[in-house]
């Protein structure tokens, strides 16, 4: 049993999602769970959407227009002569969302993001289901929000597991071992039966929680790239493809910045030694990256990855003294208590700096807090580049015209924080 991934990007017009076809025609003789994403840029569109309802904007009859259009054209391009009685529920599900958009929004933001933005996935898989089915590529819809269960964290969901395991194993199991199963990803449900979403771009997440669940052979992410790059082709001339990575390396470089797989990807797969194949739509027979392993020897290339929009942040007592381990701990709570992640840091005798993700409302609510007792200086606006096997690395060109306001070597890696 395989899980495949499709992502925005893959099913972005009428020709893409023909591909996608092109692609799952070559694995008949498996048994396939396939995880589709929305359709192009349709999550930013449904977020736009989700601003002007909660915000009761002119432009929401519009933007819902956009949305309706952009997926009505993908399906009178595929399937010019169905009428398929499967375009009536697509037409279904609009009418559900425009309902939805006239009801006063009762509960806070994040809620109702999730409750709006989900359709997105939902109206991809249905597109996507009907079109492989007329076809040929028999397949079944179903909808991960019965089988992904969450907690009530809207927007970042986290995944209760023992409930996500159950009914997949005992429900999903046995319909993939039938017939191939084309499903959602990014979304779930809560136990109070509303949807919950589990961050952008978290359709690769859901791959791996139902590889998890239905102990598949193997993952593969399909990408508009051959696979994992060492560095960004755009930034970088001489970027190459890596053919074999380590979990460990992989989760490190997801986590800093590369985007190539969801940082949350990796755990799961690991945990049971199910391997993750990178590979390009466009040349389906490639090789593409495995990420699994036995790869750690491949792991000596040096990797160079970037991670934008982040925050330094000084704290320094207001008396200059000491910042001793009490400061540190409290100073650690009120970043667990706003959610703001640390992507390196550094210790002084007077001062503790790190580096962060910049979120506006999150930092600003705890600089507030933290200017309290200290005194805080920060920086907006940098860039954090992470090399590992830094010692044999080319990165001149990375840093040239640039700032260096941080840096830290450890074993593994070299960090700068640039400006
Ligand atoms: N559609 C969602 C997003 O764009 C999830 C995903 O693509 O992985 O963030
Ligand atoms: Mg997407």
């Amino acid at each position: 049993m395989k899980v495949f991934k499709f992502g925005g990007a893959s099913v972005k017009d009428a020709n893409a999602v023909k591909n996608v076809a092109k692609v799952l025609g070559g694995y008949a003789n498996d048994n396939l769970l396939v995880v589709i994403s929305a359709m192009g840029k349709t999550t930013n569109l449904l977020e736009k959407l989700l601003d002007a309802y909660f915000n009761k904007t002119d432009d929401k009859q519009s933007t819902f227009d956009d949305v309706k259009e952009f997926h009505n054209n993908i399906i009178n391009e595929l399937l010019p002569q169905t009428q398929s009685h499967a375009f009536d529920e697509i037409e279904n599900i609009f009418i559900e969302l425009e309902c939805l958009l006239e009801s006063e929004p009762e509960h806070s933001y994040d809620y109702h993001y999730d409750q709006i933005v989900s359709y997105g996935e939902i109206l991809s898989t249905k597109i996507v289901s009907t079109y492989l089915n007329e076809a040929g590529l028999k397949n079944r819809w179903m909808d991960a929000q019965n089988f992904i269960s969450t907690d009530n964290n809207y927007r970042e969901g986290k995944v209760n597991w023992t409930l996500t395991n159950e009914k997949i194993a005992k429900t999903l199991r046995p319909i993939v071992l039938k017939k191939m199963v084309i499903t959602q990803g990014f979304i779930g449900r809560s136990n109070d039966n509303t949807a919950v979403t589990l961050g952008r771009e978290g359709s690769d997440y859901s791959a791996a929680i139902f590889a998890f669940c239905l102990d598949a052979e193997s993952v593969t992410i399909w990408k508009d790239v051959a696979g994992v790059m060492n560095a960004d082709p755009k930034q970088f001339a001489e970027a190459v493809k890596i053919s074999g990575l380590s979990y460990n390396k992989a989760i490190e470089m997801a986590y800093y910045g590369a985007t190539v797989i969801h940082p949350k990807t990796i755990q799961p797969l690991l945990n049971k030694e199910i391997p993750l194949f990178v590979k390009s739509f466009i040349n389906p027979d490639d090789e593409g990256t495995i990420v699994g392993v036995s790869k750690e020897k491949e792991d000596k290339i040096s990797t160079y990855i970037f991670k934008q929009n982040q925050m330094l942040i000084s704290i320094a007592s207001k008396d200059f003294s000491f910042i001793v381990e009490e400061n540190l701990s409290s100073i650690f709570s009120l970043f667990a208590k706003y959610g703001v992640k640390i992507n390196v840091m550094q210790n002084s005798a007077i001062s503790f700096t790190v580096c962060v993700d910049y979120k506006e409302n999150k930092c600003n609510d705890l600089i507030i807090d933290l200017e309290q007792n200290y005194k805080v200086r920060t920086n907006n606006d940098l860039e954090l580049l992470t090399i590992s096997n830094y010692e044999t690395a080319q990165f001149d060109q990375f840093t040239e015209n640039k700032k260096i306001l941080m840096e830290q070597r450890n074993r593994r890696s070299l960090q700068l924080v640039l400006a």
